[in-house]
């Protein structure tokens, strides 16, 4: 399908045969070699049924092709194996089957995997406890929770250990009241009773354990839950908070879903589908909402509208909070949506008030993860300013129908299962590019769908976006999701409208990466990255940074 700018800009017959060969030598390349290379992209495009602007995609530079060797780098580069003991790799088989309500989730911050997906652990674990017979509950005596890898590392600065009790006394993420959390940090000796069966036990901080940072666990973000009897467990659970607010266990099997009417396991299948019925990504998305999970158009769209009231809500929140206000936690950050958000509006040129607006959106959110207050992952707590920033500023702002946010939320969301699937939502296991990069390419295909931009310009926002936060490593300073992922947000927000505006101004067929490609990339570059910059507060900022 031609997009805009293709009609605009490059009006050439991708089947004519002399538009696959340049007219021109370029300079560093003998006739021959030139001539060679033109036949070989030709041929390819041939066999492909690529325009010359594709299949140049695997041809090197002129530079490069004055090397013989290089020129026989002409056939594409073999994809790079990954790792098949690689969590990401494991799970990257058949068709995407996530759903929106799988996703978008409602919860208490800082961090979807230290918080929202801890608290999700031990609430699943007390419902199970629940249900045992009641003279195996006669018996119970004690509960306990032991946190290790990352969850110990930096799950004190996270509020991890009030997460897990929360859940524990029967708390769910997306109900929970903040103050209950903020009560847990202003007074941390409370003891709670928590009724299972006819049996009550009294739990509290002391219960949740700091365990082993470093170990041989089957996940970064390992915790058990155990129900005990003196020193007999009557009742144990390993489970994995593996990123986004998700959680497995061991011995964990997908749920049985229905399978999606549009089955697509990368971005070439998704769109593919929405270009050969000529219809959107985002269309392409609700269709499979609704055949997965066995919902109505309405269902979907009133979840969705749950998500996206959730969200400008966080930010008015987050706007609204006082310009003195400091975060909790040593680092003793101010607080500065507000200030940053009221001097960029006195900006001279409209420019610089949109960039300074968009950022104070951002930071708005980010705060109120950092607060502890409820957020939305989208795709984690850490990167909860950036999703929010562009839905509040489309639709508050620039006053964009409802209709296109959800059709944007929808296309974001296939971006981010896409990440998931083959890559990874979780900073403990990929860094920093799998929290803010995921979600400022998700906002790069929100912003693109709902200025109905085609299929390709989608990709290429989304890819743009996230291929520029590739390697990026996370070291939140002692260990609060304050400095740097609040500023950093920000930059998401602003990465995902550059992302945009270049996708959509471009060339759409010249896009020279593809969004599986980059990926491809995202994977095995969490698979590469030194694990003390995997969210354990031990290099970069983390070290870098003294507190006073
Ligand atoms: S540095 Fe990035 S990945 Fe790490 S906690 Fe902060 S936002 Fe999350």
């Amino acid at each position: 399908m031609s997009t805009r700018e293709e009609v605009k800009h490059d009006d050439r017959d991708p089947h004519d045969p002399s538009a696959q060969v340049p007219s021109e030598i370029p300079a560093g390349l003998d006739r021959r070699k030139f001539i060679m290379r033109s036949a070989v992209i030709s041929a390819a495009a041939v066999m492909n049924g690529c325009s010359r602007a594709e299949t140049e995609r695997t041809a090197p530079p002129p530079a490069a092709a004055a090397s013989e060797s290089r020129v026989q780098g002409l056939a594409p580069a073999p994809a790079v194996p990954l790792d098949k003991d690689l969590n990401v790799v494991k799970k990257g088989k058949g068709p995407v089957m996530t759903t929106v309500d799988e996703f978008y989730k409602v919860g208490p911050g800082p961090s979807s995997s230290h918080t929202i997906g801890p608290m999700r652990i031990t609430y699943d674990f007390y419902q199970q406890a629940a249900k045992l017979p009641a003279d195996t509950l006669a018996k119970a005596t004690r509960l306990q929770v032991n946190l290790f890898g990352s969850l110990s590392a930096t799950g004190k600065g996270h509020g991890t250990e009030r997460a897990a009790l929360a859940g524990l006394v029967g708390k769910e993420p997306a109900t929970v009241d903040p103050k209950f959390l903020d009560g847990l940090r202003d007074n941390p000796n409370q003891v709670f009773p928590v009724k299972l069966g006819n049996k009550s036990i009294d739990v509290s901080l002391k219960d949740v354990i700091y365990d082993a940072t470093k170990g041989d666990f089957k996940h970064p973000n390992t915790m058990t839950v155990k129900l005990l009897a003196g020193n007999d467990v009557l009742l144990e659970q390993e489970y994995y908070s593996v990123g986004g607010g998700f959680i497995e266990w061991k011995g964990y099997t997908p749920p049985k879903k229905n399978q999606p009417k549009y089955p697509f396991a990368t971005m070439k299948e998704l769109r593919a589908h929405a270009d050969n019925n000529k219809t959107t990504i985002a269309k392409i998305m609700l269709a499979n909402e609704m055949s997965i999970a066995g919902r109505s158009e309405e269902e979907v769209n009133a979840f969705v509208d749950k998500i996206i009231n959730a969200m400008v809500a966080t930010v008015k929140s987050g706007l609204a909070m006082s310009e003195d206000d400091v975060l909790p936690g040593p680092i003793k950050l101010h607080s500065k949506a507000a200030s940053v958000y009221k001097r960029a509006l006195d900006d001279k040129y409209e420019s610089d008030r949109g960039i300074g607006g968009l950022s104070a959106f951002a930071l708005a959110a980010s705060e109120e993860n950092g607060r502890g207050h409820l957020v939305i992952t989208a795709p984690t707590g850490g990167s909860a300013g950036v999703m929010p920033s562009l839905v509040y500023g489309l639709m508050e702002v620039r006053k964009v129908d409802r209709q296109k946010i959800r059709d944007g939320m929808l296309a974001a969301a296939g971006v981010g299962y896409l990440c998931k699937h083959h890559a990874t939502l979780s900073a403990a296991e990929g860094g920093c590019q799998a929290e803010i990069g995921v979600a400022s390419s998700m906002a790069a295909a929100l912003i693109a769908t709902a200025y109905d931009a085609p299929s390709l310009v989608v990709e290429n926002a989304a890819e743009s976006a996230l291929e520029h936060h590739l390697g990026m490593t996370c070291d939140p300073v002692a260990g609060y999701v304050q400095v740097p992922c609040i500023e950093r947000c920000a930059f998401g927000a602003v990465k995902a409208w550059t992302a945009y505006q270049i996708a959509s101004n471009e060339i759409a067929s010249r896009h020279r990466v593809n969004f599986d490609e980059t990926v491809q990339a995202l994977a095995q570059t969490a698979k590469d990255m030194n694990s003390k910059y995997k969210e354990t507060s031990e290099a970069g900022l983390a070290q870098s940074v003294t507190l006073c």
